[in-house]
């Protein structure tokens, strides 16, 4: 991980060199965002900065709505150094976990689940599931932006085992359902809309 006087000049400069190296996450709005994103300039107390998506996400913050932190460059140092975490990310990539167990795709890489897990922890701040939940919800979120696929087609492209498992993925991180994420994108492109936060007031239990 980058240390954190380098990631406020980045994120100051909004520099794209370092958009997908880390994402900045706002503890007063719950919200993850690029380093380039066009959003007010966060305080600086606020401002918490995370190596991946899913690291943001494991803590608890939304993507922002206005950057897509789903549609941010994937450039880790160790990519191409073909190490075990660099594999196991490419068989997550691929669907494993999103259909087997982390048992499994330890045994794939030959090392054990635990060895995989403090790995990850160690590079990415995020577990494997995690990673996988996260990725996810982006090839979803990108298939609804960027196609017309109904929503039971994106689910199962996506990797999802159901639209309800997907639905409830949405909800969990976006407080919205995809169709309703999907309108919003479309609204966000024609008005050019300011950074909304992803959240959403919900009724009384
Ligand atoms: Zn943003």
């Amino acid at each position: 991980m980058l240390d954190p006087q380098t990631c406020e000049a980045a994120m100051q400069r909004r520099d794209q060199a370092f958009d997908g190296r880390f994402f900045v996450a706002v503890k007063t709005t719950r919200i993850y965002c690029r380093p380039v994103c066009k959003a007010r300039m966060p305080k600086r107390e606020n401002v918490r900065f995370y190596p991946t998506a899913a690291a943001a996400e494991q803590a608890g913050f939304r993507p922002c709505l206005r950057c897509r932190p789903e549609t941010a460059p994937f450039c880790p140092a160790w990519k191409g150094s073909g190490a075990t975490v660099e594999r196991a990310l490419r068989l997550i990539e691929e669907g494993v976990l999103d259909r087997e167990s982390l048992q499994a795709l330890a045994d794939r890489l030959g090392v054990s689940a635990r060895h995989v897990s403090r790995l990850f922890q160690q590079h990415l701040d995020a577990s494997p599931r995690q990673v996988a939940k996260t990725l996810r919800v982006q090839r979803a979120k990108r298939l609804l932006h960027e196609t017309d696929l109904p929503i039971a087609q994106i689910a199962i492209r996506a990797g999802f085992s159901s639209s309800r498992r997907m639905t409830a993925a949405f909800a969990d991180l976006y407080r919205r359902s995809p169709s309703e994420l999907r309108g919003k994108s479309r609204g966000l492109r024609r008005q050019g809309d300011d950074c909304l936060p992803a959240t959403r007031s919900r009724p009384p239990p």
